[in-house]
């Protein structure tokens, strides 16, 4: 008899969210490389759609570079509305199948769902409701979403990663070892290409590789949090669900492929980091009070400056323009940067406003 599901935890990821919203709204994009980007020459791109992808353009990359990539890319600009709308609608979706304080929006187009109930007092599957969210985003919202199910959280955004797109990958209790063990550990979350590099000089290359590792060895060669990662891969992952709460904070980082000095570069970064930012604070419905900058230099070391504001604010430019101050706070003058991240801290619910008519 198949092990029960102690927990029920689904992770949807809309499929190429921001250039699937412009493919579907315009009948003309589709099939076509599209990649979403500022107006700047020296923008980055924040979307590619999977026909861009295959010219090998990725989210992050210098315009100009996906370009040369890919001639014939349509460049869209951001429609933050629009991505906002789409994705109200699908939380909409989701509040079907879970209470509020179980679905847990990660971004715009990424959430996580606790549907153990569900499963417990109905007939329902795991995979059963995941097809009916897949069915109904597609349907009412006509954009695909690939789903993965598992008991963890780490575990359901690997498979959702894993089959992309239109995906649904179950991977039942006990069965995480199996699945994880022969992937790549770049698709665990939180190793970066960089950790990777350092992972695979120990002869770390699959999931299975980390999770059957000498702890004390691997801790060595990589610091404390190395401990944590292998936990990761070894399945072992008990953090709940929780929407409840309001972020304590947001960021949002890119790492260049090379070095950059160019200060406009870094701003045109910042930039699209704040206007992705912005998003994710109205999506939560709060404003924020403290933006700050992480730099990472070409030695790994970081430099990190903050501004805060008296009241808090969820306006683009506002937030531009502290994360720019913040940036010159750091003193880079022309040296180079590895990458650069921007934060917002200080989040509040906005006050209900007076209601001055009244007293009138
Ligand atoms: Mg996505």
């Amino acid at each position: 008899m198949p092990t029960p599901w102690p927990r029920a935890i689904l992770h949807v990821d809309l499929d190429a969210f921001y250039t699937s919203v412009h493919q579907r709204d315009d009948p003309s994009l589709r099939g076509k490389p599209v990649a979403v980007a500022g107006a700047s020459k020296r923008a980055v791109v924040m979307g590619a759609s999977y026909e861009a992808r295959a010219f090998g353009v990725r989210s992050a990359m210098p315009l100009f570079e996906a370009q040369q990539l890919c001639p014939e890319l349509v460049v869209v600009r951001p429609a933050s509305a629009r991505y906002r709308e789409a994705s109200r609608a699908v939380h909409g979706i989701f509040r079907r199948f879970a209470a509020p304080e179980k679905i847990e929006g990660v971004a715009l187009d990424e959430a996580y769902i606790d549907v153990t109930a569900r499963t417990r007092h109905g007939t329902a599957t795991p995979e059963d409701i995941a097809r009916q969210v897949k069915f109904m985003v597609r349907n009412e919202v006509h954009l695909t979403a690939s789903i993965g199910a598992a008991v963890g959280k780490v575990v359901a955004k690997v498979a959702s990663g894993s089959r992309k797109p239109d995906g649904l990958v179950v991977v039942p209790p006990d069965t995480e070892a199996d699945f994880m063990g022969p992937l790549p550990v770049g698709v665990l979350p939180g190793v970066g290409p960089k950790t990777e590099e350092r992972l695979r000089l120990l002869g770390i290359r699959r999931i299975g590789d980390l999770a059957e590792y000498d702890t004390q060895r691997l801790v060595q060669a990589l610091g404390t949090s190395a401990a944590v990662l292998q936990k990761l891969a070894q399945g072992k992952d008990r953090a709940p669900v929780d929407g409840s709460r309001p972020p304590k904070t947001i960021s949002a980082e890119v790492t260049f492929e090379t070095d950059v000095s160019d200060r406009e570069r870094i701003e045109e970064a910042v930039k699209d980091l704040t206007a992705r930012l912005t998003d994710r604070l109205r999506e939560a419905g709060v404003k924020a009070k403290t933006v700050y900058v992480k730099v990472k230099l070409p030695d790994f070391r970081l430099v990190s400056r903050q501004v805060s504001r008296t009241s808090a604010t969820d306006d683009a430019d506002v937030i531009f323009r502290a994360a720019r101050s913040a940036l010159e706070k750091s003193h880079l003058e022309s040296r180079p940067v590895r990458l650069i991240g921007v934060g917002l801290s200080g989040l509040e619910h906005p006050q209900p406003e007076l209601q001055m008519s009244l007293f009138d």
